[in-house]
């Protein structure tokens, strides 16, 4: 990852997230925020469009460079109605400097002019949900695509124009043989995808997954069989030249996300839609992550988000989380400087035992994880953190 985005050096970069808050159906891991009933769909495109006019002194205090429309579903949409979303930002602040527009966008989404639309519109990068490519996990996973058509939506973007094309897929999914997953990678690799985000299948509480672990539908997850496909996955994209430059991110040169890049860099972004983060360098703040309430509450130019102050425990347990997750790993000088705002002396010695253990390699300048302790990097960076009540 090639860019320098922090927070620190250019504070005047930010990103604009524009959550769409709906989906065809429900996939049984996922625990974001969406609405399966599509009947109001309008009403709250609506109400992101207020929230957008709402937030327009603060949208012009900044240069936007990065559009993410994620969800949800944004593809979901239907042209003039993502059209809708796209003017009203091009009204409200200058989108010359935009140097990334992504859409998040399903393959069962992914007709022929809905694709040129999405390019007429601005959009230069989609993220394509295909999880996997093969039909028995799709199925599994109550996905709203089959094999053929996540091939397909691939291929008709790559025709129409998108060649900053990244694909989730998923690791670890029940019954998801070794051979299976380097199967998926290599279908991945041969579509020439540049960019691939991955993820191991997790159980958040209160999903059908949940419930079908907790009675015995399916088995439970195997940590180790995540683990293996986690590292073959991390080998075999990189025989390709598809690197990982942070734990779930893997791109060819030049197509790292500069979204998501921004993210892990501290960079200023701002939310928008039921359920979006903001975030300011000092403060975090989140939308209501119910559509109807949101729509109320921006209808009646009442509260619709919460703040909370980020404490300097906070800013270095954020950074400790994020550097670890990325390629370059924690930058010394920079964690030096949050440790100044904190009563404690040194973090070395927290350090020392993760790399006496070889899963965090030490330079003369940074800090990252040992091929074998990625899997393990939430674990690692959660065992670093510092509270007050630690002293
Ligand atoms: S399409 Fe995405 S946001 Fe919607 S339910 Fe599936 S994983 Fe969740």
């Amino acid at each position: 990852m090639c860019l320098d985005l922090s927070a620190s050096k250019h504070s005047f970069m930010s990103g604009l997230y524009i959550h769409i808050p709906f989906c065809k159906q429900a996939c049984n891991y996922c625990n974001f925020h969406f609405s399966t009933s599509l009947q109001h769909v309008d009403a709250i495109l609506e109400a992101i469009c207020k929230e957008l006019h709402q937030k327009a002194a603060l949208l012009n205090k900044q240069t936007i460079h990065t559009i993410y429309f994620g969800g949800g579903s944004p593809s979901i949409l239907n042209t003039n109605q993502l059209k809708k979303i796209v003017s009203c930002i091009q009204s409200l602040t200058d989108t010359s400097q935009v140097i990334e527009m992504t859409l998040e966008a399903n393959p069962d989404d992914m007709h022929p002019e809905k694709l040129s639309d999405w390019l007429q519109l601005g959009f230069n990068r989609l993220s394509i949900g295909i999880q996997s490519f093969r039909d028995t996990d799709l199925l599994l996973m109550n996905r709203a695509h089959n094999q053929e058509q996540a091939i397909k939506g691939i291929q008709l973007a790559q025709e129409i124009g998108f060649n900053n094309i990244s694909i989730d897929l998923i690791y670890g999914i029940p019954g998801l043989s070794h051979t299976e997953w380097l199967n998926n990678i290599a279908i991945a690799i041969a579509l020439k995808v540049p960019h691939v985000s991955s993820y191991c299948l997790t159980v958040e509480p209160k999903t059908v997954l949940a419930y079908q672990i907790n009675n015995k539908l399916l088995p439970e997850l195997d940590d180790e069989q995540a683990n293996e496909q986690f590292i073959l996955l991390i080998d075999q994209l990189a025989a390709n030249g598809i690197e990982q430059y942070e734990i779930s991110n893997f791109a060819k040169k030049g197509y790292e996300s500069k979204h998501n890049s921004a993210y892990w860099s501290g960079v200023h972004y701002i939310g928008i839609g039921p359920g979006a983060h903001s975030y300011n360098g000092t403060h975090r703040t989140w939308n209501l992550s119910n559509n109807q309430l949101y729509k109320q509450a921006i209808d009646k130019h009442s509260v619709y988000e919460e703040t909370e102050e980020l404490s300097p425990f906070d800013r270095y347990n954020e950074y400790l989380m994020t550097g670890l997750r990325t390629r370059e790993g924690i930058d010394k000088h920079r964690l030096s400087k949050l440790i100044a705002d904190l009563p404690i002396q040194t973090y070395k010695s927290g350090f020392s035992k993760w790399i006496n253990e070889g899963k965090i390699i030490e330079t003369n300048t940074h800090y990252f994880l040992s091929k074998d302790a990625r899997f393990f990097a939430d674990g690692i960076a959660a065992a670093l953190f510092e509270k007050p009540s630690s002293i």
